[in-house]
C-alpha cells in the first residue's frame, strides 16, 4: 500500500534531447574551415562570458559561463565568434521540427534542448535512436539523449558521457550510476548548495540520500532538506508541458526563522541570485526586468522591479539591482520570504508573470524546469 500522501503516478518514459556544443557546432557547419580548431562563442564586451566552446576548445579548460577574457588567456589562438541567434534559431527550428514529428509531446527548454514524453510511442528507445540519426543526417547537429522515468533522470542521463551520449536508465539505476557523483550534477543544486553540502561532509549523491534528515533541516530548512534528498534519489514529478512559455524565472526561499538584519538579507539575496543566474545561464535566458519579492512577518507581500537597457543573466548585474531594490524597500518588519526574479527575456514573450503563491515541494521541483518555448 502506498504511504499517506504518495500519489501513484502512471509510469512515464521521458527523453531529454540536448545538442552537443550547439552554438559552436552551428558555426562549424556554416564554415567547415573551422573544423578541428578550438572555437569559442562569446560576446566582445569586457564582462562578456563564454556561451559555448567546441570540444577542442574545452581541452584548454574553456567552458560555458566563464569570462571571455579568461578564455582568451587559456587559449589565445582559439577562434572567437560572436553569437548569431538568427542562425541558431534556423538550425534549432529544423531540429525541433524533426523532434516534433517523432513525438508531438515536446517541451523545448531552449534552442537546443527539449523534453519529450515518449511513453506512448511504440518503441520509444528505438524512436529516439532514429531521431538523433535523422537530425545528424539532415541538420548536421549531434544530440545527446537521456531516457528515464522522469525529467530529472532524463536530464542528468543526457549529460552523462557527452558528446553523442545515449543513456537509458530507470530511477534506481540512476541512483546507482550516479551514486558517487557530486550533488551539483543535479539541476537545482547550485554551487552554493554544493559547497554547503561539502561543508557537512556530503560530497556525493549517495551521501546526500543517506544523510541525516535533521542535519539537512538544520542547514537548509526542513523543506529544502527534503527536496534535496528527493532530488538525490532522482525523484521528480514534473510532466512534459508542450506549450508553456517561460515568462519569468524566479528563485525564492522561506526562512525557518524570520530575518530582520539587512546585511543578512542581502547575503541571502546574493545566494538566491547566484542560483537564479546559474539557471538562466544554463537555459540561455537573459532578461531585462529584475524583480524582488519580500514577504514580511505579518504575511504581507511586496514586489519591486526595475527594467534595464540590455537583457542579462549576469550574476553581478542582477545581484546589484536586487540588493538596491531591497535597500530601497527597506523592510519594516522581519522578513519571512525573499525572492528574486528575472523577466522580459530577449526571446519569447516579455510580459512578466506573477508567482505569488508560495511554492510547495513538488512545485519547487517543477519550477526548476520552467521552460522556454522556441519561437515558431
Ligand atoms: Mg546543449
Amino acid at each position: 500500500m502506498a504511504s499517506p500522501g504518495t500519489q501513484l503516478a502512471p509510469r512515464r518514459v521521458i527523453a531529454h534531447v540536448d545538442a552537443d556544443a550547439f552554438y559552436a557546432s552551428v558555426h562549424l557547419l556554416e564554415d567547415p574551415s573551422l573544423a578541428g580548431k578550438p572555437v569559442v562563442v562569446a560576446g566582445s564586451g569586457p564582462r562578456s562570458i563564454v556561451t559555448t566552446a567546441s570540444y577542442e576548445a574545452r581541452t584548454f579548460g574553456i567552458g560555458s559561463a566563464q569570462p571571455a577574457a579568461r578564455a582568451r588567456q587559456l587559449c589565445p589562438h582559439a577562434v572567437f565568434l560572436a553569437p548569431d541567434f538568427t542562425l541558431y534559431k534556423a538550425y534549432s527550428r529544423r531540429a525541433m521540427e524533426l523532434m516534433e514529428r517523432a513525438c508531438p509531446t515536446i517541451e523545448p527548454l531552449s534552442l537546443d534542448e527539449a523534453y519529450l514524453d515518449i511513453t506512448e510511442l511504440e518503441n520509444p528507445v528505438r524512436a529516439m535512436r532514429e531521431l538523433v540519426a535523422e537530425i545528424r543526417e539532415q541538420v548536421g547537429l549531434t544530440y545527446s539523449v537521456g531516457i528515464g522515468p522522469n525529467k530529472l533522470c532524463a536530464k542528468v542521463l543526457s549529460d552523462y558521457r557527452k558528446p553523442a551520449a545515449f543513456n537509458v536508465a530507470s530511477r534506481e539505476q540512476c541512483c546507482e550510476i550516479f551514486a558517487t557523483a557530486a550533488p551539483r550534477i543535479i539541476p537545482g543544486i547550485g554551487p552554493k548548495t554544493a559547497d554547503a553540502l561539502d561543508a557537512l561532509g556530503i560530497g556525493s549523491l549517495a551521501a546526500l540520500r543517506d544523510a541525516d534528515q535533521s542535519l539537512l533541516a538544520r542547514k537548509f530548512g526542513e523543506r529544502r532538506g527534503l527536496e534535496l534528498q528527493a532530488r538525490a534519489a532522482f525523484e521528480h514529478a514534473g510532466v512534459v508541458q508542450p506549450h508553456r512559455e517561460v515568462k519569468s524565472v524566479s528563485e525564492e526561499t522561506t526562512f525557518d526563522i524570520d530575518i530582520a538584519d539587512l546585511e543578512e538579507l542581502e547575503e541571502r539575496m546574493r545566494e538566491l541570485t547566484a542560483e537564479l543566474c546559474e539557471r538562466l545561464t544554463s537555459r540561455e535566458l537573459r532578461g531585462r526586468t529584475i524583480g524582488i519579492k519580500v514577504r514580511l512577518a505579518d504575511f504581507s507581500t511586496a514586489t519591486r522591479a526595475r527594467t534595464i537597457e540590455a537583457p542579462t543573466n549576469h550574476y553581478e548585474y542582477v545581484a546589484d539591482i536586487a540588493i538596491e531594490l531591497l535597500r530601497e524597500y527597506a523592510p519594516a518588519q522581519p522578513v519571512r520570504l525573499l525572492g528574486v526574479r528575472v523577466a522580459a527575456f530577449d526571446r519569447g514573450a516579455s510580459e512578466p508573470d506573477d508567482e505569488d503563491a508560495e511554492p510547495r515541494i513538488g512545485e519547487q521541483l517543477r519550477l526548476r524546469f520552467d521552460r522556454a518555448r522556441v519561437e515558431p
